[in-house]
């Protein structure tokens, strides 16, 4: 490669940061740091109307979360109103471009026309300059938009690094629109100039865009601008084969993060939706960045798979040291309502619970047991709170008034007491969880007390 690798990622902060986008994020980032590039953080605001800092501080608290870290950036192209201004006026005194001075109705008029004849609809080049062509007078009372003059013949095409080479006609082309009448410059236009501007080497973005592909080029070319690379990577897909939305649940990058999802966990179940190495499920960033040169990108869409997403993720949670698991399940805690006490207890409580869970959400509904009162289920207490096991109960709690607080001596007081009434392990413990911990399943018991503070126990016990 000549060419300095540099990528970028351009959202619209019209909403959230799409799972979809932040893949698109994730595929540019790793292949500039696999080629030792830059990438670039874009915000495409344009579209005023629909734009919010709400959003970008979402997308921006998103890129963070994930630790896509980008070397140039934000850079809003609201801010750059002036430079696509001073690259419109060029193209008009070049002749790349010009002035059109139809009303919506004539264009109306015209497409209606085309349709009649049986023809597609496009722009019939009334007013692009040609040699030897006399124009129209220029109409005083209407404003202009200007349109890029797109070369009638010859094809686009481009090795695309996912989809192989792909031809456009340029006869399937019409005469762009790149700025509107009051001035400000369209969509295509703005992408344009922007990744000449960032020197873009490779423009990796969701197939949605191929259509706008051989428009860019053609204007790229008109600039005389070094053509970037592109690739374009298939839609995800929900479980029923449409595009990946709401519909199939959470769809924002930031609700993965609220529900507990780890950002490593996350980076890699996402590198793997259309993407391979081999087949290898679990990797670092650092793999992911070696391994990341661009091939093996996937032709066929890929299909979120939310199971196989809490699979990487409890196969992380499982590896993450235990005290930053607790601060994470602390705050997992504080938004349930928690007040979470010594840190030291909660790192043992995390390293107890987290081989059952998937996220740090669940643990925090787990531990939960430890923070704030319980409410065993009355077909609980009808099952395993019997009349049999009742006095066994009673045996325990008042061992329980009397010894040293620990897992070893909480085993053998239960000992005991199950021998005393001649009644099975499972009877008891079942008992004791349902009362203690309102669920009749749980690590083992003696483990799981210990962390329990003996008064707590006691007078949940009580109840019996
Ligand atoms: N703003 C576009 C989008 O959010 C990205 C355009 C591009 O990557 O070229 O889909």
């Amino acid at each position: 490669m000549t060419r300095k690798v540099r990528t970028r990622i351009a959202p619209s902060p019209t909403g959230f940061l799409h799972l979809g986008t932040a893949r698109t994020a994730l595929f540019s980032w790793a292949f500039a740091r696999h080629h030792g590039g830059d990438f670039i953080l874009r915000i495409e605001d344009t579209d005023v109307a629909r734009s919010t800092q709400e959003a970008v501080d979402q997308i921006i608290a998103a890129m963070k979360w994930l630790q896509l870290d980008y070397d140039e950036g934000p850079f809003f192209q609201m801010q750059r109103l002036n430079r696509y201004r001073e690259v419109i006026a060029k193209m008009l005194a070049e002749g790349t471009a010009y002035h059109c001075y139809c009303t919506p109705q004539e264009l109306d008029a015209m497409r209606e026309a085309q349709r009649t004849r049986g023809e597609k609809p496009r722009y019939d080049g009334r007013w692009r300059p040609e040699p030897g062509k006399t124009l129209p007078a220029a109409p005083s009372d209407v404003p202009p938009v200007v349109r890029f003059r797109n070369p009638l013949s010859g094809d686009v095409t481009w090795n695309d690094l996912v989809k192989g080479t792909i031809t456009i006609s340029n006869r399937e082309l019409d005469d762009l629109i790149i700025a509107r009448p009051d001035g400000t410059p369209t969509y295509n236009f703005c992408v344009v100039v922007d990744d000449w501007d960032m020197q873009i080497s490779h423009v990796i973005r969701g197939d949605d865009h191929v259509n706008n592909t051989p428009r860019q080029i053609n204007i790229l070319r008109a600039l005389g601008a070094e053509l970037p690379e592109y690739g374009h990577v298939p839609m995800i897909l929900g479980p029923d084969g449409d595009k990946l939305s709401k519909r199939h649940g959470a769809v924002s990058v930031m609700q993965y993060e609220e529900a507990g999802y780890l950002p490593d966990a996350m980076v890699n179940y996402l590198s793997r939706l259309g993407w391979s190495h081999g087949d290898d499920e679990l990797f670092s960033r650092a793999q992911l960045v070696s391994w990341f040169d661009g091939a093996h990108l996937a032709k066929s869409p890929a299909q979120w798979d939310a199971a196989k997403l809490n699979w990487v993720n409890a196969r992380y949670l499982k590896g993450t040291d235990d005290a930053l698991l607790a601060s994470l399940v602390s705050a997992q805690l504080s938004r349930r309502g928690f007040v979470v006490g010594s840190a030291e207890n909660l790192v043992r409580l995390c390293a107890l619970f987290k081989d059952r869970c998937a996220t740090t959400g669940e643990l925090a509904d787990w531990l939960g047991m430890y923070f704030g009162d319980v409410q065993p289920s009355a077909d609980d207490i009808t099952t395993h709170v019997t009349d049999l096991v009742r006095p066994a109960l009673h045996t325990l709690r008042g061992k329980f008034v009397e010894i040293d607080w620990s897992k070893a001596a909480i085993s053998a007081a239960i000992k005991e007491t199950i021998s005393a009434h001649g009644i099975k392990m499972p009877q008891l413990a079942h008992a004791v969880r349902v009362l203690v911990c309102g669920r009749a399943q749980t690590p083992s018991i003696d483990a799981v007390l210990e962390l329990f503070p003996r008064e707590t126990v006691l007078s949940r016990l009580q109840a019996a």
